[in-house]
């Protein structure tokens, strides 16, 4: 796409970045059939073709960004099904990272979305308030039709991601005293261990039967992922700092085979740190560096081999997380794994769409995120499957509400095949076992 960036605009990293993007895109349309939103809404500036047209002429002219461009660019999932279409090599990801922080920057929204971001943004990231959030939310949850009747939709969305029973508390690392391959970071996060701690206890177990001590290191803070899919760079950035310094203490004192990561959201966030301070001469090689340590732990447990197993049997829904397969590019070891550990694996149809979940985006657009949940649960549930495997903690909620299917994390079940306990949620399905 040919652009016209004045010289002046382009001595911002974040300009050149985009126009760079912008350049590349060459009209095809490819990326058109598979983005959720098109399909859904079927309107050109609700496609990534369209959005590149709008953030182009916003960045380029200059422009203070309309009440229509937001909305186009507010709906955007930020999903990356485009940038696994495109054949021209379109980085939409620092594309529309950048456009919803310029529009942040330059946009007054509305009283009652500035107050639901900000909320969003003093809650989720930190652990001890979100629980207590959640503590509240599960009182009011029996409003959420009222307020959703009120217009307050997003809150509304909010309230019935609050789960029904109080989360129970992390596992402690199991009593194994020998770890023969050395030492992994585990990515404590945020959502996650107040939502479902178990995805991470059964990481560390299968960590340690597969010979690493796994480290949650001192200091460490939310992974920044949901404050920059809201356009607050400044605050993502301080995250990403945070990170890279306390996680570079511990890669100092050697040993570190990787920064492990069980939420997909989260670990294209930390694998892009390297980029996001790229202009930060403090931290451009330490984030690099975080950057490429960073791993699904599929894709580590995959890389070091599955430790023997017993065969399960159970019929698994394998639903792809937009951030593992188009955010990280893992697209087999999650369904290699479990075969290979038993399970018969089942793949959705129009696995390629996301479930509506996207951080945060079902709770600010509560509308789409609805149709895509019911969509892909609608194909998961046609395969008739014992239990839905996934890679993300928002996939997992945003299914889980829609389906009476467990829904578990896939590290669960490898646990599990590998001489962990059998996941809570399968309670149910103990006849169906081998014996
Ligand atoms: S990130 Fe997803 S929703 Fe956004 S334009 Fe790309 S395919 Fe569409
Ligand atoms: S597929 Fe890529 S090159 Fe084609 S319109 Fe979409 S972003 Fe542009």
């Amino acid at each position: 796409m040919k652009t016209q960036f004045s010289p002046e605009s382009l001595a911002d990293p974040d300009m050149r970045s985009s126009e760079s993007a912008i350049r590349k895109c060459v009209h095809c349309g490819f990326c058109t059939a598979t983005c959720p939103t098109y399909v859904l809404l079927g309107d050109e500036l609700d496609s990534p073709r369209g959005r590149i047209y709008l953030i182009k002429e916003m960045l380029e002219k200059d422009q203070n960004p309309t009440a229509d461009v937001v909305k186009h660019i507010d709906r955007c999932l930020s999903c990356l099904s485009c940038i696994t279409t495109c054949p021209s090599d379109v980085n939409y990801m620092h594309l529309v990272d950048h456009a919803r922080a310029y529009i942040a920057d330059r946009y007054q929204r509305p009283l009652k979305d500035r107050f639901i971001r900000w909320m969003l943004a003093r809650l989720l990231p930190y652990p001890h308030r979100f629980r207590m959030a959640l503590h509240l939310a599960r009182l009011a949850k029996p409003l959420a039709p009222l307020l959703a009747k009120a217009g307050l939709r997003p809150v509304a969305a909010m309230l019935r991601l609050a789960p029904t029973t109080s989360p129970p508390q992390p596992s402690k690392q199991n009593g194994e005293v020998s770890y023969p391959n050395g030492r992994v970071l585990l990515l404590r996060g945020c959502a996650e261990p107040v939502l479902r701690p178990e995805f991470q206890s059964a990481a560390v177990r299968l960590l340690n039967r597969l010979g690493y001590e796994v480290i949650f290191a001192q200091g460490e803070g939310c992974c920044g992922a949901l404050v920059h899919h809201m356009g607050r760079k400044q605050d993502a950035l301080m995250s990403a700092r945070n990170n890279v310094d306390v996680w570079s203490r511990e890669v100092a004192r050697g040993d570190i085979a990787a920064i492990i990561v069980t939420t997909s959201g989260c670990g294209t966030t930390i694998k892009d740190y390297g980029f996001m301070l790229r202009d930060d001469p403090a931290y451009v090689d330490r984030a690099a560096r975080i950057s490429a340590l960073a791993k699904d732990v599929s894709e580590f447990v995959e890389r070091v081999g599955l430790p023997a197993h017993e065969r399960r049997g159970l019929t698994v829904a394998y639903h792809a997380a937009c951030s593992l397969q188009h955010g990280q590019k893992v697209t087999s070891a999650p369904a290699t794994l479990l075969t290979n550990a038993g399970y018969v694996v089942r793949t959705p149809t129009e696995s390629h769409l996301c479930c509506g979940s996207a951080g945060v985006y079902n709770i600010l657009q509560p509308e789409i995120a609805d149709q895509l949940g019911d969509r892909k649960v609608a194909a998961i549930e046609q395969l008739r499957p014992d239990v839905i495997a996934t890679g993300n903690i928002g996939c997992a909620m945003q299914i889980g509400q829609r389906t009476n299917i467990p829904v578990v994390h896939t590290i669960e079940l490898l646990d599990w095949a590998t001489g962990g306990p059998l996941p809570s949620t399968l309670r149910h399905l103990q006849h169906k076992m081998p014996a």
